[in-house]
């Protein structure tokens, strides 16, 4: 049994947002909530969301102090500029740390105290928000987090060292932009770490517990396009038809997180990049996903799934779980990422145990999407083999 609620509207398509102006917005004044830095100012998106709201006299403040892991002193921030501003609505613009924020902003302009008393885990005071969040509108940037097409969002707590998902039904976006033409300037890098995160969302979905025929289809229809365009979007950004492939399978990473769950990798990663920020989510998720799914292959547990997912990258002749290994590992190698390390973001071997312990404790309800349950020592595992790749 499953159950399929993806209340958006979905604009796809190569000069999507220069529609914008003939749609339907959700309200009359906008908060527009973007990346810091100049990325969204020198690549044109910001100008162009700015010219087609003021074609239908939508009125906007600009928020662009957005963090690569949002915190959330700045989403408190974020709403308090809602509310002085009067908006009556919130566009997260930019990859998925903007469109993250933007909805747990949207949720603090409508509600009062902290948003962590919204938070359901950690310390997290577990409340229900007694207002539906201000609708939101979700314009991607990237290829990557599927936030465009999910009801959540990922907020930092820097001082509890916490990182989780802010979510609930009023969170998913009313619109969502997915324009590939926005995507040609993403930095070979972040294509690479933005690519592997939306492979990890279709590759954890499709193997977890949760997993059912609708979003068995779309994971492997998102990875195939992986395995054939992601390295094409990187040795080229000006390869539209490889971006327009990208942000589809992205999306389609967005729409399995909505319809099914994701697997503790994920846990395992938001921990190490909740103690530390500066870690892109896709680089930490890189540097752990051949011990993690190495040791689920070792148990003998999705062996028919995990030849499908390597068929689905590219590796036709294949008749062995193990295939998938080196299916991700030619995938990684040809990102440029196979050289990267846990101490290139001053990750220490001896905090590993601690960080698998937070994870465990704070961050266990994925573990139980897992076809087979980890045990904390298994995680410490998981760590140390892949701090030592
Ligand atoms: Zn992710």
């Amino acid at each position: 049994m499953f159950s399929i609620y993806i209340p958006t509207e979905f604009i796809f398509g190569s000069g999507a947002l220069k529609q914008l102006s003939q749609l339907k917005l959700p309200g009359k004044k906008a908060l527009i909530v973007t990346s810091k830095g100049k990325s969204i100012i020198k690549n044109g998106a910001l100008g162009l969301l700015q010219e087609q709201l003021e074609k239908q006299e939508i009125g906007y403040t600009v928020f662009n102090e957005i963090e690569a892991n949002p915190e959330k002193t700045t989403i408190m921030r974020g709403a308090e500029v809602a509310r002085e501003n009067s908006c009556d609505f919130v566009i997260g613009l930019g990859g998925g740390s903007p469109m993250d924020a933007s909805k747990a902003i949207a949720l603090m302009a409508t509600n009062s105290g902290d948003l962590w008393d919204y938070c359901m885990r950690g310390t997290g005071k577990k409340l229900q928000p007694a207002n539906k969040a201000l609708p939101i509108v979700c314009i991607t940037t990237t290829a990557g987090t599927g936030s465009e097409a999910d009801a959540s969002g990922m907020i930092n707590n820097v001082q509890t060292n916490e990182k989780f998902g802010i979510s609930g039904p009023s969170l998913f976006p009313t619109l969502s932009v997915i324009d590939p033409e926005l995507m040609v300037s993403v930095p070979p890098l972040y294509s690479a770490y933005q690519g592997l995160d939306a492979l990890f969302h279709l590759t954890e979905a499709y193997l977890s517990t949760k997993a059912n025929f609708f979003n068995e289809m779309c994971a492997i229809t998102g990875v195939e396009h992986i395995g054939k365009y992601l390295v094409r979007s990187i040795k080229n950004g000006n390869d539209l038809e490889a971006r327009e492939h990208m942000a589809f399978a992205n999306t389609m990473g967005g729409f399995v997180m909505s319809t099914g769950k994701l697997m503790s990798q994920h846990s395992l990663e938001h921990t190490l990049s909740a103690f530390h920020p500066d870690l892109p989510h896709g680089a930490g998720l890189v540097l752990i996903c051949r011990a993690y799914f190495g040791l689920f292959i070792k148990k003998g547990v999705r062996k028919e799934k995990f030849i499908r997912l390597a068929k689905a990258l590219g590796k036709q002749d294949t008749s062995q779980p193990e295939d998938f290994l080196t299916a991700l590992d030619g995938l990684i190698k040809e990102c440029g990422l196979d050289h990267i390390r846990m101490a290139d973001w001053n990750i220490k071997e001896e905090e590993l145990a601690r960080i698998a312990c937070e994870t465990y404790k704070n961050f266990n309800d994925l573990f139980y999407n897992d076809p087979v349950l980890l045990t904390e020592e298994e995680c410490v595992q998981i760590y140390q083999e892949s701090f030592n790749r």
